[in-house]
């Protein structure tokens, strides 16, 4: 067991969705957590990067920062989303071993996984056959993270541990459309066309995929869990155990906006892989599991967006 009371913790990427509710559950603990702004800290330059480790000791790190975005955003920069990550994480994983960090948690990715992976995905299917090629370059720096942690673990004696999350969404989340993941960009999509008086949702595919989502809240709060409770070379899948089509979620999203009428699908966008559904039995077994509903996930969102919405109006 890793005990948080009393000790610094650094969440990397605070400002993102991941890294601001990690910092939201922290508060809990009787940590201190420390951060750095992207304008004093560019996390993807070595030297400023070591400097800042040296200065600040964290005890632990929470390493969220990294490039992230939908297929779209993945498909139209693979040499950002292959370089800052590489970068990112090369450079905090080798600034937390040289100064002494005790333990250090990986953020990864479902996308890690191959695209025809049987389902629901094991943690030992990583590497058994080729990548999506819509988010490959991310997925490939991403698994480089995890073995980063593995490689210090047997080299160095780190305890340095790799978590990968299925589908995220939740506070702080893009909806910048040729950015988003597919839950926010419904989300604005439908509360644009329900304000505009339309009746269509217009989703991007086929609406056949299948994809299962994790709130950012309970993501932060299994990670916190991990932090304590695990260490193991082997990377843990987090996810709430049910998938869904891509059109049933817009659905859902509908109800939830008030939208009422029609999908519009637009097969001209990619589908990306046709479903990825963790198996998150292992951190099941160690007594960890979400707490929030996708209904009540989504309900609340939609409403944080809406606020948002009629404050930058
Ligand atoms: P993925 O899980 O890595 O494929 O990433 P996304 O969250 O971007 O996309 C998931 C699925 O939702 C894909 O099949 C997309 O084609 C579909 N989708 C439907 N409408 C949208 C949309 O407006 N934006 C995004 N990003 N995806 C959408």
């Amino acid at each position: 067991m890793f005990e948080l009371s009393g000790k610094r913790i650094f969440v990397a990427g605070h400002r993102g969705m991941v890294g601001s509710a990690v910092l939201r559950r922290l508060v809990a603990e009787e940590c201190e957590c420390l951060t750095a702004d992207r304008s004093t800290l560019d996390l993807r330059d070595q030297a400023a990067v070591r400097e800042w480790f040296n200065s600040n000791q964290p005890d632990a790190v929470i390493l969220a920062a990294a490039k992230v975005g939908g297929i779209r955003a993945n498909s139209d920069s693979p040499a950002d989303f292959l370089h800052d990550n590489l970068a990112i994480q090369t450079n905090v994983i080798e600034g937390a071993y040289r100064s002494g960090v005790s333990k250090l948690l990986f953020l990864g990715s479902s996308c890690i996984y191959p695209k025809f992976a049987e389902q629901p995905i094991t943690e030992d299917s990583l590497l058994t056959g080729p990548l999506e090629p819509t988010n490959e370059y991310y997925a490939i720096a991403k698994i480089a993270g995890i073995k980063l942690c593995q490689a210090y673990r047997r080299q160095h004696g780190c305890d340095f541990i790799s978590a990968m999350p299925t589908n995220l969404y939740g506070t702080n989340d893009t909806y910048d459309l040729d950015n988003s993941h597919v839950l926010p960009a419904l989300i604005r999509k439908a509360y644009e066309a329900r304000q505009a008086g339309q009746n269509t949702l217009a989703v991007w595919g086929s609406g056949t995929p299948r994809r299962e989502f994790l709130h950012a809240d309970d993501l932060a709060d299994a990670l916190v869990f991990l932090l304590k409770n695990y260490s193991d070379e082997q990377h843990i899948n987090v996810g709430s155990g049910i998938d869904l089509t891509i059109a049933e979620l817009a659905k859902m999203v509908m109800q939830a906006t008030g939208l009422e009428g029609n999908l519009e699908l637009d097969t001209s966008q990619p589908d990306g892989t046709p479903r990825k559904l963790l198996d998150s039995t292992r951190i099941r077994g160690l007594g960890w599991s979400p707490r929030i509903s996708l209904e009540h996930g989504i309900a609340q969102t939609v409403a944080e967006y809406a606020a948002g919405a009629s404050k930058r109006k």
